[in-house]
């Protein structure tokens, strides 16, 4: 087991008061990484004070899962890096663990503008071109960023206000803690913490 700490630090082995500890230190905008062999993983984000994300991932892309509601707080973090940091059975079940995965979710729109020659679909109740599900699917795997010869955290949606918590990113439709589509206006930069398409940093390809 290894626990990464906001790429700030990395401990190999911790016991579980190490890793409670480490949840209760986190800051907002921090995240903490615990991997058991590559691919396998738990994460969290701290969105707001006290407000976390909780995900986890069993090897593939397409095994990656958040938990339901999107938003937890701290003890469920603690409970759930517990369960997984003792390799626990129970860890699976001890959630509602949602696939985070988007194509049920799209349904091709009749009637659509007839001045657009490309057909739109439904997605999450918005409307847009038909790649754009896949987009926003292909968005929450691209983890990282590589600037000025490291690898940066991508930063997930954040709310600015309470109402629009429900709401999608208008720029890219993406839900608050999830990422953004890469080119979206309203990415955070991971390096600078700048907006992301204006800043002078830049992305390196892998
Ligand atoms: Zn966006
Ligand atoms: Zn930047």
């Amino acid at each position: 087991m290894r626990l990464n700490i906001n790429d700030d630090d990395q401990l190999d082995a911790p016991d579980v008061s190490v890793v409670e500890c480490k949840i209760d230190q986190l800051g907002v905008d921090e995240f903490l990484v615990l991997t058991s062999e590559p691919g396998f993983y738990v994460q969290t984000y701290q969105l707001s004070k006290g407000v976390f994300t909780l995900e986890y991932r069993q090897g593939a892309p397409e095994e990656h899962y958040s938990v339901e509601p999107t938003m937890t707080n701290s003890t469920e973090v603690k409970r759930a890096f517990g369960l997984f940091l003792r390799g626990s059975a129970g860890f699976e079940n001890a959630f509602d663990w949602q696939s985070v995965s988007f194509e049920d979710d799209v349904s091709l729109v009749s009637g659509n503008d007839p001045l657009s020659s490309e057909p739109l679909v439904e997605y999450r109740g918005m409307l847009m071109p038909p790649d754009w599900p896949q987009e926003i699917e292909e968005a929450q795997n691209l983890r990282e960023y590589q600037i000025q010869g490291q690898a940066w955290h991508r930063i997930p949606r954040v709310c600015e206000q309470d109402s629009e918590a429900g709401n999608l990113c208008q720029e890219c439709g993406v839900r608050v803690s999830e990422l953004h589509v890469p080119g979206c206006r309203l990415e955070t930069c991971p390096c600078c913490r700048g907006v992301l398409v204006e800043c002078a940093c830049e992305i390196e390809p892998d």
